[in-house]
């Protein structure tokens, strides 16, 4: 097994610079030789600025280099943390599925069924207009405690179907209550 990263492995070496003096001809010292850095120093080097980039280690050396690679379009705050961190207006605008294409919605846009489906339209009204669903759901079956049938649910969303008899195979969506599928519960909407 490799534990060199294969970013650092590829890039070549860089000059060793450790305990030379900085120079002072520039405009910006970034500290931090990270994604954020690097992308802080390209951005305004393109945009003329004289850029001094300090790394305690190696370029790459922290977190950049390990990630996983992985890109999803959730949040890691949810809708009341981004309000109170952000204001309401910003907030509005991360999590505003209102005209998003629909090749463009994610699995927490508003109508889809958390990590589970897209909504085959896009029917959201925008900001501060009053939606609509209109929900079928059908629980899943059992067999004693061995489930035989997944939930399914048909959503009508503004007056269009958003979804149609959808399966729901896992026992627990994101950020449901969680527990046993075998026990009746509440349909939670996300606003
Ligand atoms: C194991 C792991 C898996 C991850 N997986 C994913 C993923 O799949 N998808 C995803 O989107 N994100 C992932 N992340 C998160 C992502 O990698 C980080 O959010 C991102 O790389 C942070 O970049 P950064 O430039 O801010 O920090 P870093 O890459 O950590 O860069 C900070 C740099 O600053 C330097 N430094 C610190 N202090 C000083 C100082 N005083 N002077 C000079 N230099 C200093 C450090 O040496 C380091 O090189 C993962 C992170 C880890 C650790």
């Amino acid at each position: 097994m490799k534990t060199i990263p294969y970013w650092i492995e590829t890039a070549g070496s860089f000059p060793d610079r450790s305990g030379k003096p900085l120079t002072e001809d520039t405009d910006l010292v970034v500290v931090g030789a990270g994604l954020t850095g690097l992308s802080t120093a390209l951005h305004s080097a393109r945009k003329g600025a004289r850029v001094t980039l300090v790394e305690k280690g190696q370029i790459g050396s922290g977190a950049s280099a390990r990630n996983g690679g992985m890109a999803n379009l959730g949040f890691t705050v949810g809708v009341g943390q981004a309000i109170r961190r952000y204001g309401l207006e910003r907030a509005r605008e991360i999590y505003n599925s209102y005209g998003v294409p629909r090749e463009k919605l994610a699995l927490v846009d508003c109508g889809s069924i958390y990590d589970v489906a897209t909504p085959k339209q896009n029917a959201s009204k925008p900001p501060t207009v009053w939606q609509s669903f209109d929900i079928d759901f059908y629980p899943p079956k059992f067999d004693g405690a061995k489930k035989v049938a997944p939930a399914r649910m048909t959503v009508v969303h503004n007056g269009v179907k958003i979804h149609d008899n959808q399966e729901i195979k896992v026992d627990n969506t994101t950020a449901g209550l969680g527990g046993d599928p075998n026990t009746p519960g509440p349909i939670l909407l996300q606003g």
